[in-house]
């Protein structure tokens, strides 16, 4: 019902970039080769995402707004074991009980639009469309100004936007992104599958002439990914990128690891550029506080973070010689 959706929505979507991530990777879960984000105002005053995947099915269409209706896991770690992106069945539910949304979505045969006001359907209609989807959310949290209060600046508010937008974009290399904010480009990648591509659309061509790749495995991990040389530097931590089975994750612990890979090569309180990926099972992650966070705990923790400042360390050395 619309109160248990707009209190779901409290756990979702906390703020424009949740809203951002969620519609995103529908987009990626419907298999899309292209996605093109438009922002205005942080996303406060809109946020439209179009993509070209393969569209909602007539019937389905309403049903994607009802909460759990849709949801593919039983417990937390099943997260680190589908290969899709959405689980729960609560983003758009959450999403449209606090904005104005406006969906077409097309399978290439059928069509529909679909008009939601603060949860409650205004219009659902056939609409010819190509195939994807196309969705506006216009007026986020208008009716929950609490949360509204709650928002930090604009610019506060779109480096979130755009730091989930690098992340899904270095996570999806043969997808092409274009995130535009006020017409403005952020980003555009080429959807070519090269992540350097990706790296460079982000950091520039300057920093990743700069990046090496690092590949290492034991029993348990099989790790790679892209370092960048220790005289490139910044001044905080969210440059260290971290992902298990291609899904990005905190774990602090593992930045840490990071850090002591690079062990007196970086001056006091600066950090490196860094994307680690960690293939391993899923059994062994155990997805802490709430699933949307990405904050986990690992079994063999410390194998873990041994094999990545090992690697790490040893990446330098060969370096030098
Ligand atoms: P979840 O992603 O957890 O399944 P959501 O509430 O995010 O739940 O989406 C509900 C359902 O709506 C999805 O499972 C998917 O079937 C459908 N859907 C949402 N967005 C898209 C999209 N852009 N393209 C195709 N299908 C979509
Ligand atoms: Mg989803």
């Amino acid at each position: 019902d619309a109160l248990s959706n707009k209190i779901a929505a409290g756990e979702v979507v906390e703020r424009p970039a949740s809203v951002v991530k969620e519609l995103v990777e529908n987009a990626i879960d419907a298999g899309s080769s292209i996605i093109e984000i438009e922002i205005e105002e942080a996303g406060l005053s809109k946020i439209r995402i179009i993509d070209n995947g393969h569209g909602i099915e007539e019937d389905d269409v309403l049903m994607a707004f009802q909460r759990h209706a849709t949801s593919k896991i039983k417990t937390d770690n099943d997260l680190f074991r589908i290969r899709t992106l959405g689980f729960r069945g609560e983003a758009l539910p959450s999403i449209a009980s606090v904005s104005r949304l406006e969906m077409k979505t097309s399978t290439g045969e059928t069509g529909n639009r679909v008009v939601i006001e603060g949860g409650k359907v205004e219009v659902s209609e056939k609409s010819s469309s190509r195939k994807g989807t196309d969705i506006t959310i216009t007026d986020l949290f208008f009716n929950t100004p609490a949360r509204l209060k709650y928002l930090k600046t604009v610019h506060t508010e779109l480096g979130n936007i755009t730091d989930i937008v690098n992340r899904l974009a270095l996570s999806h290399p043969e997808v092409s992104f274009r995130l535009l904010h006020n017409e403005r480009k952020l980003l555009h990648t080429n959807g070519n599958g090269d992540v350097r591509q990706v790296l460079a659309a982000i950091y520039g061509l300057n920093i990743v002439k700069k990046m090496i790749p690092v590949e290492a495995s034991s029993l348990d991990f099989k790790l790679n990914g892209w370092i960048a040389l220790p005289e490139i530097t910044r001044a905080s931590r969210n440059y260290i990128s971290t992902m298990i089975n291609g899904r990005f994750i905190k774990n602090y612990p593992l930045v840490k690891a990071i850090q002591e890979g690079y062990h007196t090569l970086l001056p006091i309180g600066r950090y490196p550029i860094v994307l680690l990926n960690i293939e391993m099972d899923p059994l062994l992650v155990d997805v802490n506080v709430h699933p949307s966070k990405m904050d986990v705990r690992l079994s063999k923790e410390h194998e873990l973070n041994e094999l990545v400042t090992s690697t790490i360390k040893n990446t330098f050395k060969k370096e030098e010689l």
